[in-house]
This record gives structure tokens, C-alpha cells and sequence, in this order.
């Protein structure tokens, strides 16, 4: 008996039955703005779960041990005068860059207080964990023009893990950076030692090293349309005089950016800038950002605080600004996509998310080394804690 189908006259077309395999095109996701319109959607006020520190030498602690208090100049007329470029580079201790340490930090976190979860049992299994800057990359994709991204996804036990990959081109950048871009870099973790103190109520004292291995990380439970999130982000400091000093909203993020001095450098800043700052701290709701405002001698003379809520109001009026609710939208986009593409739940599966300006988002599939991140067997209850990072041997027998 001949099959279905063998037998065919030309000009027959062809028809989608069950069990015919019809080639599908791959999935992508577009990222022009203009489909991202519409109203804003939910995005649950974010509250913190619990916080950890990382030390000079970049070791765990599930303290706030590395949160500093943040500890302005005096306002007493006269405007500051940070040296940013001092004590570089013998001040200077960076962290290792060539270190992927991928999720690692924020699962030695999740698995020492996954028991003690709020949002019910099955919270956890139903939610998407990721760093926060993952997130904020995220909602500026729609406006980005110049660097590209990839996102590894893996399914564990219902939870959809999101971990950010060095593309070639930014592994390139990193290896080439100019002198100039590696001190800028330094000004700004300078400036933040200028405006913090290690305890509340005390000066800073900018006469020390400064190390970026230290870092201060809030964990943050968040809900974005119908998708749980919970994610991290390091946090400059807290303001002990906030209006209250409940987390998230004690936090302050310091930023420092050039002195401007035309109306065309200011709407350059608004439109560009600000977004990521907003993107940033709008995310774990971080009220408030700090700019210190640079000479080209690299001196900070003058400081501005802007409020996270009111940053759009600055573009809200410009056809070339951003918008919020774009931003959201993607975002929550781009869940549903993931969700939709990583069905099987297997920590050595991976699916790559690739994404370059002016194309849309693509995906790939991969199994185990080099894009496998999370640990591969379930962590019994024996085991407190993952490896501090790296690759992790298979369990002992
Ligand atoms: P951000 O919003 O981009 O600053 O990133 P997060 O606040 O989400 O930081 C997550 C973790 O990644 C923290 O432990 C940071 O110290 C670390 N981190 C942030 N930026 C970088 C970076 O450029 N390179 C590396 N290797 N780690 C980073
Ligand atoms: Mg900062």
C-alpha cells in the first residue's frame, strides 16, 4: 500500500496535516519601538528578600558587611572639588574580569534561602532569576544602537534562570580598552568612595585603595505583567536619612557623567543617558540617582540628584526620547518568548538569545560546556552551598 502523499500531480499543493512536517521558520523577536507602544504594563513594587556582600578578595558573605552609607559633602554654599583621577592606578585594585562568575553568587544566595521564600510553595518554580543588569539591558534594547547582547536560558525545576554571555565583540572591547576608557572607568568607583562612608553618620575617607571586588547586592522580588522575577543588583549605598529607611528605597545609585554646557549636550544626556540610569534603578526601585557632574580635569564641582520616577519627564516631550512604557513592554515580550522557547526542563540545556542592533532577537540550542551554567545534579539538602565559582566537579559517590 503506497503512503500518503507519494503519489503527486504537479501544481498540487501542499497541505499541513498532522504529522506533516512542514519546515518552520526559526523563532525571532523584533525589537523596533514602534511595536512596544501601548500602556504601561503591571510591575509589581519590588521589595527586597535579603541582600549579600562580596569582599576585597571577592568571597561570598550572605551579609551586608560591604553596604556603605551614603555621606554627601556638606551643603553649606560651596560645591565639592573631587579629585576622581586620584590614586590612580596605584589606589587601583580591579576585579578580575577574565572570571565569569555567571549566576554563582546569586545561587550560593537562592539555594541557602529557597526553603524560606515568601510568595507561597511553587513561587520560586514559576519565576525567572537573573541579574538585575540583565533585566536593565533588556529594556533599553529597543533604543540601543550600539552593542549587542546574549542571554543563556536554562529550565530547573520549573524556574527559568536568564545569564548573560560576553559576546566576541565585547570580549574584543574589553581586551582593547583604551588607557582612557580603563581611568574613566576607576573615576567613577572613585567617586563613589568620595561620597560613602563605611558606617552611617562618619565622613568618607578617599585616602584608601580602591578595590570594585567589594559589592553590596540586594535580592529583589519583582513581577513584570504575569512573570515572577527574582533578581539582584549591586547597590552604591543607603542614605540613613532617606524619608524611610525600609530597602529598596533607602538605596541610592551614584553615577558621574561630563559637565554640560549647551542645551544640545543636556537633550544628548536625556536622551541617552538617562535611560540607562533610569533602566537601572527604576528596576529594584531605587529611588534616587546621584550624578556628579566631571571637568575635563577630572574634578567633580557640582552634584545632582535626579528621582528615578522623574527622569521620563525630561524626554516625555522629545520625539527622539525614550519611553517606559516601550521599555516594559519589550521586556515582558522577550519573557514570553524565553518561556516559550526553553519548554524542557534540563539544567545542560541552553538556549542562546542573540541580539544585535537593528536585527531582531534570535535563538540557538546547546548542551552542557561552555554555555551550560547551573550546577548539574539537584543540591540535596547535605549540600549548604555551591562551589564559590567556576566549573563544578560532578558529586562525590
Ligand atoms: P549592573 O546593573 O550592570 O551594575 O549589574 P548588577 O547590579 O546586576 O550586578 C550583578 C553582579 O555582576 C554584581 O556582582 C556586580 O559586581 C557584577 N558586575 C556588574 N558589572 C559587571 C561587569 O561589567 N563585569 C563583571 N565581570 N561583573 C560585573
Ligand atoms: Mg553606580
Amino acid at each position: 500500500m503506497e503512503s500518503r502523499g507519494t503519489k503527486r500531480e504537479a501544481g498540487e499543493i501542499e497541505v499541513a496535516e498532522p504529522g506533516n512536517k512542514l519546515p518552520r521558520p526559526a523563532p525571532s523577536l523584533p525589537t523596533d519601538p514602534a511595536l512596544y507602544s501601548g500602556p504601561f504594563p503591571f510591575y509589581r513594587r519590588p521589595s527586597e528578600l535579603g541582600c549579600f556582600s562580596l569582599d576585597a578578595q571577592r568571597q561570598y558573605h550572605g551579609d551586608a558587611r560591604a553596604l556603605r552609607y551614603y555621606s554627601p559633602p556638606p551643603t553649606n554654599g560651596q560645591s565639592p572639588n573631587f579629585d576622581l583621577r586620584d590614586g590612580y592606578p596605584d589606589r587601583y585594585q580591579p576585579r578580575d574580569e577574565e572570571v565569569q562568575e555567571r549566576l554563582d553568587h546569586l545561587l550560593r544566595w537562592l539555594l541557602a534561602h529557597r526553603g524560606q521564600l515568601e510568595g507561597g510553595p511553587g513561587w520560586l518554580a514559576g519565576a525567572i532569576v537573573t541579574w538585575r543588569g540583565h533585566l536593565t539591558k533588556l529594556l533599553t534594547t529597543p533604543y540601543e544602537r550600539q552593542e549587542g547582547w546574549q542571554l543563556a536560558a536554562s529550565r530547573f525545576q520549573g524556574t527559568l534562570y536568564l545569564s548573560e554571555v560576553e559576546t566576541p565583540a565585547a570580549r574584543v572591547q574589553r581586551l582593547t580598552r583604551p588607557p582612557l576608557l580603563r581611568e574613566l572607568m576607576y573615576m567613577g568607583y572613585k567617586f563613589e568612595q568620595y561620597m560613602c562612608a563605611d558606617k552611617p553618620g562618619v565622613s568618607p575617607d578617599p585616602s584608601g585603595e580602591v578595590n570594585t571586588n567589594v559589592a553590596f547586592c540586594s535580592v529583589l522580588r519583582s513581577r513584570l505583567g504575569n512573570h515572577p522575577l527574582l533578581f539582584s543588583g549591586e547597590v552604591d549605598c543607603t542614605n540613613p536619612q532617606a524619608p524611610s529607611t525600609q530597602p529598596p528605597t533607602c538605596y541610592v545609585e551614584l553615577k558621574t557623567s561630563k559637565e554640560m554646557h549647551s542645551p544640545g549636550q543636556w537633550k544628548s544626556f536625556y536622551r541617552h543617558k538617562l535611560l540607562k540610569w533610569w533602566a537601572q534603578s527604576f528596576l529594584p526601585g531605587v529611588p534616587n540617582v546621584v550624578a556628579g557632574f566631571r571637568n575635563p580635569e577630572g574634578f567633580v564641582c557640582s552634584l545632582k540628584t535626579f528621582p528615578t520616577m522623574e527622569m521620563f519627564e525630561y524626554v516625555r516631550n522629545d520625539r527622539d526620547g525614550w519611553n517606559p512604557s516601550v521599555c516594559m513592554n519589550f521586556c515582558a515580550a522577550f519573557l514570553s518568548f524565553a518561556q516559550n522557547t526553553v519548554v524542557e526542563d534540563d539544567p545542560r540545556l541552553v538556549y542562546l538569545f542573540s541580539w544585535e542592533p537593528g536585527g531582531p532577537v534570535t535563538v540557538s540550542e546547546h548542551r552542557d560546556a561552555p554555555h551550560a551554567f547551573l550546577p548539574p545534579w539537584p543540591p540535596g539538602p547535605h549540600q549548604s552551598a555551591w562551589p564559590q565559582s567556576g566549573p563544578v566537579p560532578p558529586p562525590a559517590d
